[in-house]
C-alpha cells in the first residue's frame, strides 16, 4: 500500500473539474488518508466512503463464442488497439464496498474460495483497506452469475460467508434462480450451480428481496438495468451532492463493451435488451454528471464516461 501523491490528487481533481465544473462528482479522501494499494481503492463520494476491492481475475481466451454477434477478428483487433489481449486477458473482478454512518456495505460477493486460485483475493484486499469482512452488515446483490454470488458460500459446507449480515438481492433475479424448471432448462455444466442457490438461499433468513428504486443502504438507490441477467440491478450512490453509479454487469471489460454497446458478450442473457440497457444508462451516467464503476473495468474500476461515436469510452481515475 502507498500514499497517493498530492500531485496526482491535484491531477484527479483537476481532471474532474474539467470534466465536471467546480464541484466535481467525487473527491478522493485526503492527501493524508487517499490510499491506492495495489489490489484496493479508497475514495468519498460526500460522506460515503468508497472502496474498489480486487477479487482476483481469471484468463480469458479470445474465440468465436465470445462476442456473439461479432466476427472474432474484429474483437481481437479492439483488443489490441486498447493494448490487451488480442488472444486472451486477464478478466478482473472488482466488487465495491461503502462505509456509511460506521456500517459496511458490500456490493456482490465475488468468488470466494469457489473459483479459480487467481481469484478469491477480496477479504485479504477488504483487511488491507482497513476493513473487517466478519463486520459487513449488509451485502448488496446485483445479480446470480457465479462471479458475483459465489462468495456467499463457504466451500466444503455451503454455509454462509455472510451469517450476520442482511443480504439484499433482486427479486425479480430471484424468482429466475430459484424456480424449479431452470435446473432442467440450463446446460448439464451449470445445474450443480443452480442446485446450489436453490438448496440454500430460500433456506437464509437473512435474504430480503428488493425492486427497482429501492433504498439498499442509505444514500444507495437500485437501478434495474436488465439484459446482461432479468433482474440485473446497478445502483447510485448520491451523498453530498455527488454521485457514483455502480454498473455492476452493464457491461463486462470497458475496452470491448463500453466502446461497442452493441456487442454481446457470451454472458449477456438478451443481448438487444442489454444493449438498450447499457445506452440509457450510459446516457443517464453522462448527463447527470456522475462516476462510474465497473466489476470487470480493471484497476482503477472508476471513472468518468463520454460518448464516442456510436459508443462510449471509459476514463479510470488517476489516482
Ligand atoms: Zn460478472
Amino acid at each position: 500500500m502507498f500514499e497517493v501523491s498530492r500531485r496526482d490528487l491535484v491531477l484527479a481533481g483537476l481532471g474532474a473539474g474539467l470534466v465536471f465544473g467546480v464541484k466535481g462528482p467525487v473527491s478522493f479522501i485526503g492527501a493524508a488518508h487517499a490510499q491506492r494499494a495495489a489490489n484496493s481503492l479508497k475514495y468519498k463520494v460526500g460522506d460515503i466512503e468508497v472502496f474498489s476491492l480486487h477479487e482476483g481475475e481469471v484468463e480469458r481466451v479470445v474465440d468465436a463464442a465470445y462476442v456473439k454477434n461479432v466476427a472474432v477478428e474484429d474483437v481481437k483487433k479492439a483488443l489490441a488497439a486498447s493494448g490487451i489481449g488480442p488472444d486472451k486477458f486477464a478478466n478482473p473482478f472488482t466488487p465495491t464496498a461503502i462505509r456509511s454512518g460506521g456500517k459496511v456495505v458490500l456490493f456482490d460477493a465475488g468468488f470466494g474460495a469457489n473459483g479459480a486460485p487467481t481469484v478469491g483475493k477480496m477479504a485479504d484486499n477488504m483487511k488491507a483497506a482497513g476493513l473487517d469482512p466478519t463486520t459487513v452488515a449488509t451485502v448488496v446483490i446485483s445479480h446470480f452469475h457465479p462471479d458475483h454470488i459465489s462468495g456467499l458460500w463457504i466451500k466444503e459446507t455451503s454455509e454462509q460467508v455472510y451469517p450476520n449480515a442482511q443480504i439484499l438481492m433482486p427479486e425479480v433475479e430471484y424468482k429466475f434462480w430459484t424456480d424449479p424448471a431452470l435446473v432442467e432448462k440450463v446446460p448439464e455444466a451449470n445445474r450443480p450451480f443452480v442446485r446450489r442457490i436453490q438448496s440454500t438461499f430460500p433456506t437464509w433468513k437473512n435474504i430480503t428481496q428488493y425492486n427497482d428504486g429501492a433504498e439498499v443502504a442509505p444514500g444507495v438507490r437500485a437501478i434495474a438495468t436488465p439484459g446482461h441477467t432479468v433482474g440485473h440491478t446497478s445502483f447510485l450512490v448520491a451523498s453530498g451532492g455527488q454521485q457514483l453509479f455502480i454498473q455492476s454487469d452493464v457491461t463486462g471489460i470497458h475496452q470491448l463493451f463500453v466502446r461497442n454497446p452493441g456487442w454481446f458478450s457470451m454472458f449477456d442473457a438478451d443481448g438487444p435488451k442489454a444493449e438498450a440497457t447499457r445506452r440509457a444508462f450510459f446516457d443517464r451516467v453522462i448527463a447527470e454528471k456522475g462516476m462510474i464503476a465497473g466489476y470487470h473495468f480493471g484497476f482503477p474500476n472508476v471513472g468518468t464516461l463520454s460518448k464516442d461515436g456510436s459508443g462510449y469510452a471509459f476514463e479510470a481515475v488517476k489516482a
